[in-house]
């Protein structure tokens, strides 16, 4: 097994070299280190290797981290998973970023429980690129007036858009999702030229090179930083 330090030194590298081979700056790119199903040491570890954003997809699984790691107080969190409505109270006071927003619904409950004393909370709508029924996300006809909605709500700051493509090893048809995800961010740019969409989520372990290669701005690692996830018996989120 390698220790995170290596493993974040080889994700940097294929950061880097995905980024370079379209001309792209890689300080553009945030990297967010995906610690679902990992304890509180290896989010230490990996922030003690100067990492600050940490995405998480499970809302107790995560509020029992956070709490264990209070003293980390710059680290910059962000769900993404899918959210149930009963569960934006929390969201909204405890993360930074919300990715996986797919209605309307959930951004109001976000905006009206987002703490007064607390920046607008950062929003990515989650599209579901290749219309997969069984997969959440706006559909990309929805996406407009979902964006429009959104944007229009107080408390939160729409930055872009989400995606998770079906998987595929084939570099051509994930580079052909995230194109399609990329050009949606740039319709709704001409539709909202006043909001700033400046956020491309899109891009995992797998397709990380291709996510880059079409205009990520962050990409969502997980597997390649931490090794494979095994699940933590004390804070199963099972509802
Ligand atoms: C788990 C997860 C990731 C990380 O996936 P890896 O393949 O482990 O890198 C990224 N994004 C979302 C939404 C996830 O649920």
């Amino acid at each position: 097994m390698h220790k995170i330090d290596e493993k974040l030194a080889n994700v940097t590298a294929r950061l880097r070299r995905a980024a370079q081979s379209v001309h792209r700056n890689s300080e553009d790119i945030t990297l967010i280190a995906v610690s679902k199903m990992q304890g509180a040491e290896k989010i230490r570890e990996a922030y003690a290797c100067g990492l600050r954003s940490f995405g998480e997809n499970y809302l107790q699984e995560a509020l029992d981290k956070q709490t264990q790691l209070s003293e980390l107080s710059d680290i910059e969190w962000h769900f993404i998973g899918p959210i149930q409505s009963n569960k934006t109270r929390a969201i909204a006071e405890h993360f930074n970023w919300v990715h996986s927003v797919d209605r309307l619904k959930v951004a109001r409950r976000l905006a009206e429980q987002r703490p007064e004393g607390l920046p607008a909370l950062n929003i990515c709508l989650q599209v579901n690129v290749d219309a997969e029924s069984s997969k959440a996300g706006v559909s990309l006809d929805e996406l407009p007036v979902l964006a429009a909605e959104v944007a229009a709500l107080p408390g939160l700051n729409l930055r872009g858009l989400m995606a998770i493509p079906a998987k595929s090893d084939n570099y051509d048809t994930q580079c052909r999702a995230f194109t399609e995800v990329r050009n949606a961010l740039q319709q709704l740019r001409t539709q909202l030229p006043d909001v700033p969409l400046d956020t491309l989520s899109m891009g995992m372990s797998g397709d990380l090179e291709a996510a880059i290669a079409s205009g990520a701005t962050m990409v969502r690692i997980g597997t390649d930083l931490f090794g494979a996830r095994t699940p933590q018996t004390p804070s199963k989120d099972f509802s």
